[in-house]
């Protein structure tokens, strides 16, 4: 190999996404598998069935896994559900929002935005002037975890708006489903959307649709792209008994089927929750002894990822900050606020409360400016 500087030296990943797996997930890629044989099809049938089960979801709904990153299920669900003469009304309040207007003007998806501060959270009488006094509007999406700055939305909330209004309901969960307890149904959703390398502790390469099936059923024709086509996929899956359309990631899916496993072995979506939670408390409360301040205040809180106030300091740099750190075994991510200097530090993935303590002590060695 000719870069000297790629080493297989191991760190923990605090990014959430892709994030730290197990080793049994990293040892379930070691077999190839056929994508169109019986055994392998029969094993993404089992998935799609076990993450309706994390979900919560009766037989109302169904599963529809899509290739690429979670942004192309995103994508998938915006030009597969909403059709011609439909519109969606996006609500954001980071990065991810603003991702789904530009996924909308790409393909030209009649849309329109709520958009606030990225540290707020919506105004749930404002959302119900919007639906009223807009007809056109057929479709409502928003992020659950808003991974931008770790700012958890109220969906349960807006849901019960959005149903009030009979509009269809699509939630972005990539980065809190399976890691934060609530069932689908319940909060109303009809599409909901994650992917394979986040709180199900997977490795990256599908993302996910959760689908109430009487809404997917509206779908069919209304796709702006083939690939992309969740009504396809889901009907090809069906017929060919968990068969892909496409070449499927064979290796990813059997990792993430291990991942589905381990979850169920912790004890459960609200056993993981409970870990993460663990996790987030005790690296804000460690951070706060070194002098770092959460920007997100506790009630918005995620347990996924949290936002600090850069140091107010001349000789502090994130890039010589995230070397230090590196060069410790953790690697985090700079800030995405459009206002604040920030960065960010992740607490899912295979990462337990002692990996948190042993992290403090290394940020604590990191702080270079002092
Ligand atoms: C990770 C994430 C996505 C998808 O990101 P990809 O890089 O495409 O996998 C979308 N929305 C949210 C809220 C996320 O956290």
């Amino acid at each position: 190999m000719n870069n000297n500087n790629l080493t297989d030296k191991p760190y923990i990943l605090l990014t959430p996404g892709p994030l730290t797996t197990s080793s049994g997930v990293k040892s379930a890629m070691l077999k190839d598998w056929c994508t169109w044989d019986n055994e392998y099809n029969s094993l993404v049938q089992d998935m799609r069935k076990r993450v309706l089960d994390v979900a919560e979801a009766g037989d109302d709904y169904t599963m529809i896994p899509m290739q690429g990153s979670g942004t192309f299920s995103v994508e998938a669900v915006l030009t597969s559900v909403v059709g011609e003469n439909e519109k969606v009304l996006i609500l954001s309040n980071g990065a991810y929002g603003d991702r789904m207007k530009t996924i909308c003007d790409t393909a030209k998806v009649k849309n329109t935005i709520y958009k606030i501060e990225q540290t707020e959270t919506y105004d749930l009488s404002h959302l119900e002037s919007i639906l009223k006094e807009d007809k056109e509007i057929t479709h409502v999406a928003v992020v659950h975890c808003e991974t931008t700055s770790g700012i958890l939305n109220p969906i349960k909330e807006i849901g019960a708006i959005v149903k009030n209004y009979n509009k269809t309901f699509i939630v972005d969960a990539m980065s809190s489903f399976g890691g934060i307890h609530f069932s689908i149904p319940e909060y109303q959703i009809d599409f909901l959307i994650s992917s394979s390398n986040k709180c199900i502790q997977g490795v990256p390469g599908f993302g996910f649709i959760i689908a109430r099936k009487s809404e997917l059923l509206k779908c069919e024709g209304k796709a702006r792209s083939h690939s992309l086509d969740i009504f396809d996929q889901w009907k090809v899956m069906e017929s060919g008994n968990g068969k892909w359309r496409f070449t499927s990631p064979t290796h990813v899916v059997r990792a993430f089927y291990q991942a589905l496993l381990e979850l169920e072995a912790e004890g459960g979506v609200k056993a993981r929750e409970k870990r993460y939670t663990e996790n987030q408390d005790k690296l804000v409360k460690g951070m706060d002894t070194l002098g770092f301040k959460a920007i997100i205040t506790l009630e918005k809180q995620s347990p996924i990822i949290t936002t600090f106030y850069a140091p107010n300091h001349p000789d502090y740099k994130f890039e010589n900050f995230y070397s230090k750190l590196k060069e410790q075994g953790f690697v985090i991510y700079p800030g995405k606020l459009t206002k604040e200097e920030s960065f960010r530090i992740g607490n899912i993935g295979e990462v337990y409360p002692t990996d948190i303590d042993t992290l403090i002590n290394s940020i604590k060695n990191s702080m270079f400016w002092r």
